[in-house]
């Protein structure tokens, strides 16, 4: 079964009122492949989710950043599963490396969001992916590895789950990783899947790549056999996110 290109946009904590409406005008107008060539969704804060649920596009999605372990109650400052379930937002990010690494998330603590988003009815983003010094001290398949084994650990259905694999560097940098190298983690975290999971879920699970993608490296990245679109954070902020989108052609002449 051919995997469907995934574009999601991570606008992470950034914007006003006004900036968001800009944002969804100029994805509104844009001119992108359809839905059976691409899906797109789009990952505001929190607090503007409402507002861009109900001006965005019907053929783009929205995704919470984040959201509690487990059912709502005394957690101060938290969103609950239940509550993004009852607006209708589809989709949650979790284990962002920004949230591992400045709110300690463990790789239990995320592997037991994912199972719990899951089970409230959202499709996750599950992101995994190494530190610069992980990558030069030879360790990046065993740190995305155990990443993903917490989640597998937990997690018996996969169908719901897209794993974006974003290199630490990379993110926010410029240091863009270059096709080989993110195609060898994604054909390699492939592989894991079909030897810990299942053939099946190796074959179907969306895999992409996050970190410094742009209008300019998208195709190239996205022509890579194991690289199933993108997370993209700093330029889904921007008009070149349409550009991003449209990679998704790359694989549909493939
Ligand atoms: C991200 O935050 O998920 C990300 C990939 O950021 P950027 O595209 O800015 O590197």
């Amino acid at each position: 079964m051919a995997r469907k290109f995934f574009v999601g946009g991570n606008w992470k904590c950034n914007g006003t009122a006004e900036e968001v409406k800009k944002i969804v005008n100029t994805l509104n107008e844009a001119q992108v492949p359809s839905q059976d060539v691409v899906e797109v969704v789009v990952s505001p804060p929190y607090v503007f989710l409402p507002l861009v649920k109900s001006t965005l596009r019907s053929d783009f999605h929205v995704a919470a950043q984040n959201c509690w372990v487990k059912k709502g109650g005394a957690f101060t400052g938290e969103v609950s599963a239940e509550m993004l379930v009852n607006l209708d937002i589809p989709w949650v990010i979790l284990g962002h490396s920004e949230r591992r690494a400045l709110l300690n998330e463990t790789n239990e603590f995320v592997g037991e969001k994912v199972a719990y988003a899951l089970a409230q009815g959202l499709k996750v983003i599950a992101c995994v992916g190494e530190t610069l010094e992980q990558r030069e001290s030879g360790s990046t398949m065993d740190v995305v590895a155990a990443q993903t084994k917490a989640i597998a650990d937990k997690v018996t259905n996969w169908s719901n789950v897209v794993v974006a694999y974003e290199p630490v560097w990379a993110i926010g940098t410029g240091k863009v990783a270059s096709p080989a190298q993110a195609q060898e983690v994604h054909d390699e975290l492939r592989k894991w899947l079909a030897k810990n999971v299942s053939a099946d879920v190796a074959a179907t699970t969306r895999i992409i790549y996050g970190g410094s993608v742009n209008g300019g490296n998208c195709k190239e990245l996205g022509g890579q056999a194991d690289v199933d679109g993108f997370l993209v954070g700093g330029a889904s902020l921007k008009a070149e996110f349409i550009d991003i989108i449209k990679a998704a052609e790359v694989k549909k002449s493939a």
